[in-house]
């Protein structure tokens, strides 16, 4: 009987997920030659004998009608991988020299594109393209890392990291959980997680060697904890878990039809932090009332819809999803860890060229997003807002005022209509605005807080990074300062304020923003129901009083202690 592995990491996406292992590596350039054990060798054999099938099976699909030469490039490549001279080296790489499969599959294979590449006749250095492809392919299957068809529906997904676009593909083969070697709470992948209600945890050391691909594993995104070949009981206690969660959160949807006000009656307002189409049914299920955090860079990454056209009818598609009420529509955010194909490699990408730094460098884009928000905002009369992220010093702002107005003086020229006084706010993410809050508020139509960047500007700890992760405190209390500098600048200049950062999704915190006078929330859609139902079961009497005494605290341990305290 194999052995029941059981991992720990951090709960970083709540609920119960129930499945099988799919493990997903990521594709480096270099492979290192890792060795293996001797009883792992069985493995590698097998993981090499899967990928030759897979990739020959692959040809032999692609090579289905195809004719004259394109066929005959199929049957060449096909032709090098049952070359037995190229198998036969592969396999002495694993079992006598115990190496890796991967490894051994890129030296072998290294070691033929050489002797191609310093061949004379040249249709030999031509063949060295293909050889490269095949031995990438084969690396990726080895690796098993496409996930269309592979991935079964209800898989559990074991990786190393995620970026925002494999989240998307994965959320759209609804897997049953995710498990992350790296990252931190507020990466994108997490949010993201969190939005779509799939269990995640993260900082799990979970290693290649101790499991393969099909294998049970249950994951308890409350506990942080993973457990793969679980024992038959602790199967059926998770089911029953896994059962009660769904029936709670039935109940807790109950909530979303009450009105948005504490037991004293003072009202507040909850929104949605949307990016993906997926997550649109929810804004309205869940009781969002509209759009507080429209994360647009999802456009980018997807490739297709830079143009204006494509941008609109995406927007609508949100403003469609969110009834009567407004939507707030932010830049494209790139940088940091939403990086484009053409970012640059920086040394500290978070803190160089992010968000409106790109975008004011970056014309086309800009203007292409002005113009299609701009656009949206005459068809939508009063229900559109436009937000900037990243802002870091209010020249920022007054030149973007001038690219708002170049686009603005086209549409009037073109005769399309918009509103003029679209409302125009900046995020308060890094920590020069949140002090300098009055003087920019006069400049702007509204904040919104992104506690998620503010914390890491602040407290100068990446968000993403797991080995500083404990440092990384939303919760310190120089936080709940800016915070309150932020509100208080914004109050001098009758500007609303929303917190739009993952603080806001947390029941407790969301209790102490109102207390400081922050009455906008903006929060991943699964967070709704249970942040309003505390919100609306306490008194704003005692949320002030909660606000006084965090902003008091001396540590961010003393915060949690009040905050964990607060409405027992
Ligand atoms: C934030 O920084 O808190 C925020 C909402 O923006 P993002 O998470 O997209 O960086
Ligand atoms: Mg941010």
């Amino acid at each position: 009987m194999v052995d029941r592995i059981e991992f720990e990491g951090v709960p970083a996406s709540g609920g119960i997920g129930i499945g099988k292992t799919h493990i997903l590596e990521e594709r480096q350039d270099d492979i290192s030659p890792e060795k293996i054990q001797e009883e792992e060798i069985q493995f590698h054999v097998d993981k090499c004998n899967r990928a030759f099938r897979k990739i020959k099976e692959e040809f032999i699909k692609l090579k289905d009608g195809t004719d004259g030469e394109v066929a005959d490039i199929i049957d060449a490549q096909i032709e090098s991988l049952k070359d037995p001279e190229l198998y036969k080296k592969i396999l002495e790489k694993i079992e006598s020299e115990r190496y890796e499969a991967e490894y051994a599959i890129y030296s072998t294979l290294n070691e033929y594109i050489h002797i191609m590449e310093n061949a004379d006749a040249e249709w030999l250095n031509e063949r060295t393209i293909d050889l490269m492809a095949i031995r990438d392919q084969l690396i990726d299957a080895a690796r098993n890392r496409e996930l269309g068809g592979q991935l079964e529906p209800g898989s559990v997904v074991f990786a190393t990291n995620v970026s925002p676009t494999t989240m998307i593909e994965l959320s759209r083969n609804s897997i049953a959980a995710l498990v992350m070697q790296k990252g931190g709470l507020t990466t994108h992948a997490v949010i993201l997680a969190q939005s779509l209600d799939i269990p995640c945890v993260i900082g799990v050391e979970w290693k290649i060697r101790r499991f393969k691909n099909s294998e049970e594993v249950i994951v308890d995104g409350e506990q942080g904890l993973v457990v793969v070949r679980p024992l038959d009981s602790e199967k059926k206690k998770y089911q029953k878990r896994r059962k009660e969660k769904e029936e709670e959160a039935v109940k807790f949807l109950q909530v979303v039809k009450k009105p948005s006000e504490t037991a004293c009656g003072k009202k507040f307002k909850l929104q949605a932090n949307v990016e993906f189409l997926e997550e649109l049914p929810r804004v309205k299920t869940h009781g969002a009332d509209g759009v507080g955090l429209l994360r647009t860079e999802t456009i980018l990454f997807q490739k297709t819809g830079f143009d204006v056209a494509s941008q609109l009818d995406f927007y609508r598609k949100v403003v469609d999803a969110s009834g009567d009420s407004d939507v707030t529509i932010r830049l494209f955010d790139a940088g940091g860890d939403k990086l484009l194909d053409d970012s640059e490699t920086e040394a500290n990408p978070f803190l160089g060229w992010r968000g409106i730094r790109m975008l004011l460098d970056k014309s086309e884009l800009l203007n292409n997003q002005l113009e299609a928000i701009y656009k949206l905002s005459g068809e939508f009369k009063n229900r559109i807002k436009l937000l900037v992220p990243m802002v870091s010093c209010v020249s920022e702002v007054y030149r973007l005022k001038e690219k708002i107005n170049e686009v603005k003086e086209k549409l009037n020229k073109e005769d399309v209509e918009f509103d003029p006084n679209l409302p125009v706010g900046v995020m308060i993410e890094v920590p020069s605005v949140a002090i300098m809050a009055d003087k920019i508020a006069k400049e702007v139509d509204f904040f919104s807080i992104g506690t998620n960047d503010l914390t890491q500007y602040t407290l100068a700890v990446d968000r993403g990074n797991e080995k500083i992760s404990s440092l990384y405190q939303p919760y310190h209390p120089a936080i709940w300062k800016l915070i309150q500098m932020t509100a208080g600048g914004a109050k001098k200049s009758g500007i609303p304020v929303t917190v739009c950062g993952e603080m806001a999704s947390k029941p407790k915190a969301a209790a102490c923003l109102l207390g400081l006078g922050i009455e906008n929330l903006s929060m991943t859609t699964g967070a709704l129901p249970v942040v309003k139902s505390l919100l609306c079961s306490q008194s704003l009497k005692d949320m002030r009083k909660l606000s006084g005494q965090v902003l008091d605290a001396n540590s961010p341990e003393e915060v949690i202690a009040l905050m964990d305290s607060f409405g027992e």
